[in-house]
């Protein structure tokens, strides 16, 4: 880790999982705590920081940069709810260039503008498009830029393979001063079993939970506001799980390298959840039959 202000948090995730939505509110919730946040989105999509802006225009800071003019730290942050910065990397030239290199050279601006100095952060939240099966998404747990990832999944094979492959990545890394996995962020579950195959995944990979948000419409109405949910419905059953997950995971410094799990295991592992939920299924229906 390098000499900068703060502690830098990398969220990762696969597409849509809800990452930017997660980050917002964990951000939201630390600034209304009384803490200096920074939340930077890392994904060509630059819509990290919406719900904390009102879905104002941000420019990002890789068009600010392909402009070729001096780039000021005003042209490429807003302030945001509760006083967290907010900026967006933004990503290359559809179909050109690398995700991952956009990410870096971003935050080398960003020292260069001596932000970090200067805004003197006590979090700085990376929401990073986590795949990872291009090297450029690891660039934050991989150079130094941050000391620890945390992943969000829901129960889905996809969510969770993405989520195996950052561990992939962190174990490959961690030995050599990479970022090490503070946990995981069980998001938009919704079927009773959906957290028994988020914990069972978490003991096979030797990594935790570190939260469970449930799907909800106080999330999506927000949303459709502009708006965190702390923002918009601070006294909600949501909120205060936000803010539960924050301060777990500003406090938690147990951080782990996970053992992520072999191609061929993690097809079984995945063919032996889908029969336990088929049989639950069938006997749910037919304990319905016999009851009617
Ligand atoms: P990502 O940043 O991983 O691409 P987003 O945070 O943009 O994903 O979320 C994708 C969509 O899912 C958004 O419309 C968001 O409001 C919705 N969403 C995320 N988490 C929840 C939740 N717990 N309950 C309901 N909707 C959610
Ligand atoms: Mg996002």
């Amino acid at each position: 880790m390098s000499d900068q202000k703060g502690k830098h948090i990398a969220i990762y995730g696969k597409g849509g999982i809800g990452k930017s939505t997660t980050t917002s509110n964990i951000s939201a919730a630390l600034a209304t705590d009384g803490y200096r946040v920074i939340q930077i989105g890392c994904d060509p999509k630059s819509d990290s920081t919406n719900v904390l802006r009102g879905n104002e225009y941000l420019p990002t800071v890789l068009d600010t940069m392909r402009d070729g003019s001096k780039v000021h730290l005003d042209d490429i942050s807003r302030v945001g709810f509760g006083g967290v910065l907010c900026i967006e990397s933004g990503g290359p030239v559809p179909g050109v260039g690398c995700a991952g290199r956009g990410i870096n050279a971003a935050v080398s601006l960003l020292q260069e503008l001596k932000l970090f100095d200067e805004f003197k952060p006590d979090y700085v939240l990376y929401d990073v498009l986590g795949d990872v099966v291009c090297g450029g998404f690891a660039v934050p747990i991989r150079d130094g830029i941050t000391d620890r990832a945390y992943v969000v999944s829901s129960s889905d094979f996809m969510a969770i393979y993405a989520a195996n492959n950052l561990f992939k990545a962190i174990s490959k890394y961690a030995p050599s001063g990479g970022a090490k996995l503070g946990g995981i962020i069980a998001n938009g579950l919704s079927a009773g079993y959906s957290q028994s195959i988020i914990d069972d995944f978490a003991k096979k990979t030797g990594t935790s939970v570190a939260g469970y948000v449930p799907r909800s419409l106080t999330v999506s109405q927000s949303e459709l506001y502009g708006k965190t949910v702390i923002e918009a419905s601070p006294e909600s059953e949501h909120a205060e799980l936000y803010r539960k997950l924050a301060k777990t995971i500003a406090e938690n410094e147990d951080l782990v390298v996970p053992s992520p799990i072999g191609a061929q295991d993690l097809r079984s592992w995945a063919r032996d959840w889908g029969d336990k939920i088929f049989k639950l299924e069938q006997g749910v229906l037919e304990g319905n039959r016999e009851g009617i």
